[in-house]
């Protein structure tokens, strides 16, 4: 009885207040209170909800599936809020067309990377580049900029041949490669700053086997030779991913200790008609028997990239991915590993585990907003990137932890930006400095000027938006 009263008197707060909804991201540690979470059914409904906000300004932050490493997603507070402010999610927006005759597919932007993937390969089709994991929303992973590795392939967004976005007034924008070729460099990968995307087409490959040869290899406290070993591997094979050094983290010594071996992976074409076998070992994020030489042959979706099923651990864990020209990998990836030990002194928090520096490569793009854009680059560098992710993986969620980790990730881009024209996985920890970002991506005003137009009021702007790309007009996007 109490309980039907409760309820009651629930109802009636809800009538009264309206019904708050705090957003998290995927684990947890990147939070906001909204006012609501609208889902809206289809893109009409999308529209008429920013036609309906906008004489207010309402804020609005429009999410993926939350897999990010800082604050991009973060919603503007209640607390902060002057106005009302949402979480808007396009998860229904599930429509899908094949056109074979060209080799694209059109879908909407409720359509998740593994749902997508797992849809083509029914239909013969496959992606040619995907990210470790597939739990992303695609439009959430293109906007970033996600990607596998591959010296010869683009990331995710380099797929996207045309879309349809709604700006802030419920305008619908149809940019594609034929009508508007320029402005589709800055929505490929738009950070959620220039409006909702309901729909996006992309090319598509048929479906393609490859082979995939796991080696292990000795790791050397001498990181100069040994990346410098791995820089060699990186001319011989197109397609591949070192995965180490390994450190675990010893307790008593307060100090992290070099595991005696790492592996690497790459891929090549194949006709091999046997059966396939990569997703029997997964072996994403440490997850499956990881550290053995072995041969195995699928699709290039499964042999790349894991389902959300091969994903074993999900403790709390700080992250930097950095991008720089491939010719100063070897120095560069030495000195960041050379640095983190100087830092390890200060990692005094508990629940420190292991520590993962991972190596894989990537075509360079003229996406405007793309951490492999080639608008700076020399012209005799090839144009092909060089990424180091470090992982500091924890034994426990502790937030102590966490922040001392985050911190340190922080400090990877004033120290070496400059130095190697580092650009930072958007979604992972990236230090906020407008003029930074401007000295590495040239297109930052032609993006901002299309943001105006997207967005008069600044009701897509966050703060992580406003710090990171420096958009001074929206100053007072709070009040
Ligand atoms: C465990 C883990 C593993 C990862 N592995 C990789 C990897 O191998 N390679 C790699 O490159 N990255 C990797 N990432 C990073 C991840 O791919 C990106 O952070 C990606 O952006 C997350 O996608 P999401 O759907 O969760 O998007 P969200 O984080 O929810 O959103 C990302 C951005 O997209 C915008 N957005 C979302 N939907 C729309 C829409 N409909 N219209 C306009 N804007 C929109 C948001 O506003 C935001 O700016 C990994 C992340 C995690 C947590």
């Amino acid at each position: 009885m109490v309980g039907h009263k409760l309820a009651i008197l629930l109802v009636l707060a809800h009538a009264m207040f309206g019904s708050a909804y705090r957003w998290f991201n995927w684990q947890y540690e990147v939070t906001c209170e909204s006012d609501a979470y609208i889902a809206p059914k289809d893109e009409a409904g999308a529209a008429k909800f920013l036609r309906e906000q906008y004489s207010q300004g309402s804020h609005i932050k429009v999410v993926g599936n939350g897999h990010g490493f800082g604050n991009l997603t973060q919603c503007v507070d209640q607390t902060l809020a002057k106005k009302p402010t949402y979480i808007v999610s396009l998860t229904n927006l599930k429509d899908l067309s094949i056109h074979k005759n060209n080799m694209t597919v059109t879908f909407g932007a409720g359509w998740d990377v593994d749902d997508l993937s797992q849809e083509l390969k029914a239909n013969d089709l496959s992606f040619n580049n995907l990210g470790v994991e597939r739990v992303q929303n695609f439009v959430g992973a293109a906007s970033t900029g996600t990607h596998g590795s591959g010296s010869a392939i683009g990331n995710i967004a380099s797929q996207i041949v045309g879309l349809r976005v709604l700006d802030a007034q419920g305008n619908l924008h149809v940019i594609d490669e034929e009508n508007n070729a320029e402005e589709l460099k800055a929505f490929r990968i738009s950070l959620g700053a220039l409006g909702l995307i309901t729909e996006v087409t992309i090319k598509v490959l048929p479906t393609t086997r490859v082979k995939k040869t796991t080696k292990v290899l000795n790791a050397s406290s001498n990181f100069t030779q040994m990346y410098s070993q791995i820089a060699e591997l990186y001319k011989e094979h197109d397609r591949m991913t070192a995965w180490g050094p390994h450190f675990d983290w010893n307790e008593e010594k307060q100090d992290w200790d070099l595991e005696a071996t790492y592996f690497l992976s790459y891929w090549e074409p194949t006709n091999y008609t046997g059966a396939s076998n990569c997703t029997l070992n997964y072996c994403a994020n440490g997850c499956g028997d990881c550290k053995k030489e072995y041969i195995c042959y699928d699709e290039v979706i499964d042999s790349v990239s894991c389902p959300p099923q091969g994903v074993c651990t999900r403790e709390f864990y700080a992250e930097i991915e950095h991008f720089f020209p491939i010719e100063y990998y070897a120095e560069a990836a030495a000195n960041y590993t050379y640095f983190q030990q100087s830092q390890t002194p200060r990692m005094k928090a508990p629940y420190n585990q292991q520590m993962v520096i991972q190596h894989r490569t990537l075509k360079g793009d003229d996406t405007y907003m793309s951490p492999v854009n080639t608008y700076n680059l020399d012209p005799k560098l090839s144009g092909v990137f060089g990424i180091i992710e470090i992982d500091w993986l924890q034994e426990y969620d502790n937030f102590t932890t966490l922040w001392q980790n985050q911190e340190l990730a922080y400090e990877f881009l004033p120290q070496f930006g400059e130095t190697y024209n580092v650009r930072s996985h958007w979604n992972k920890m990236s230090a906020p400095n407008a003029t930074y970002i401007q000295e590495r991506f040239p297109k930052l005003p032609e993006f901002l000027a299309i943001q105006e137009r997207q967005d008069p009021k600044c009701q897509f702007v966050n703060e992580f938006l406003y710090s990171q790309l420096g958009i001074s007009r929206c100053a007072d996007y709070l009040s």
